[in-house]
């Protein structure tokens, strides 16, 4: 077997090294959502494991298979429930997951966890989770576990946002399947990506409520809110690079290493 910081790859005697080591569990929390005509679904949940992986690899770390759903994707950020293939937890649901997840990790030993939100819509559960997750652990007598909860998107230079959007930039919401997921898709999964497919009916207009149910006409047809027609691999690179830098260092300042 291959030296992985995946968890999945990992055999049990591995992963309880690993665990014996100090090892930092990276938890990617994804979902199963469209990501306009030109990207597969799991969009979501490749991006946070892809640099989880990286960051794990940097400081000392295992990447906890990613939990594949997410919190219901709503319009302003991610489009709604209504595209095909769209399939969202209750938020009481992903809550529990994560707690047992988080929980699970606990009982086998870790100690420090990084939840990692790919999704935008999941923070609040994940955060719930978490909070049922130590308040049991404390419960079962394990009081020193310590959870990082984090959206890699945060860990960006604002010379890097400024290079990408010379024009101003639009706001991490609006960004779904647009230039900043698209970009690192090209660099990460390029298989995942048809940029052939990139619509140009953006970028959405949406009011600062929410509607609910979403009128018609609320967002673009295609699903992407903003542009994505000059996504390249190049600037994807430019983002992982802050991304990977960025978090692993909010990971050893957060643990105090
Ligand atoms: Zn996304
Ligand atoms: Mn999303």
């Amino acid at each position: 077997m291959k030296d992985s910081v995946m968890m999945a790859e990992l055999s049990w005697p591995e992963f309880a090294g690993k665990v014996k080591e100090g090892a930092i569990a990276f938890l990617p929390i994804g979902a199963t959502e469209q990501h306009g005509p030109h990207m597969g679904l799991g969009v979501d949940v490749v991006l946070p494991t892809a640099i989880c992986e990286r960051v794990a690899r940097a400081v000392g770390g295992i990447v906890a298979p990613a939990i594949p759903y997410g919190y219901k994707s709503q319009p302003r950020s991610g489009g709604g429930e209504g595209f095909p293939g769209t399939i969202s937890l209750d938020a009481n649901t992903l809550s529990l997951v994560v707690r047992d997840v988080v929980r699970g990790l606990g009982t086998h030993g870790i100690r420090r966890v990084v939840v990692c939100c790919g999704h935008f819509e999941n923070v609040w559960a994940a955060i719930e989770g978490i909070d049922l997750a130590l308040r049991e652990l404390k419960r079962d007598g394990i009081a020193d576990m310590t959870v990082l909860r984090l959206e890699y998107w945060d860990f960006v230079r604002r010379e890097t946002l400024d290079r990408l959007f010379p024009e101003g930039f639009p706001g991490t919401e609006l960004e779904h399947a647009s230039l900043l997921e698209t970009s690192l898709m090209l660099l990460v999964r390029p298989d995942m990506v048809d940029m052939s497919k990139v619509p140009s009916d953006g970028p959405a207009r949406v009011p600062l409520y929410d509607r609910y149910p979403a009128p018609a006409g609320f967002i673009p047809p295609s699903g992407v809110l903003a542009r994505a027609e000059r996504a390249s691999a190049e600037q994807g690179q430019w983002l992982i690079d802050d991304h990977v830098e960025l978090v692993a260092k909010g990971v050893r300042e957060g643990f105090g290493l």
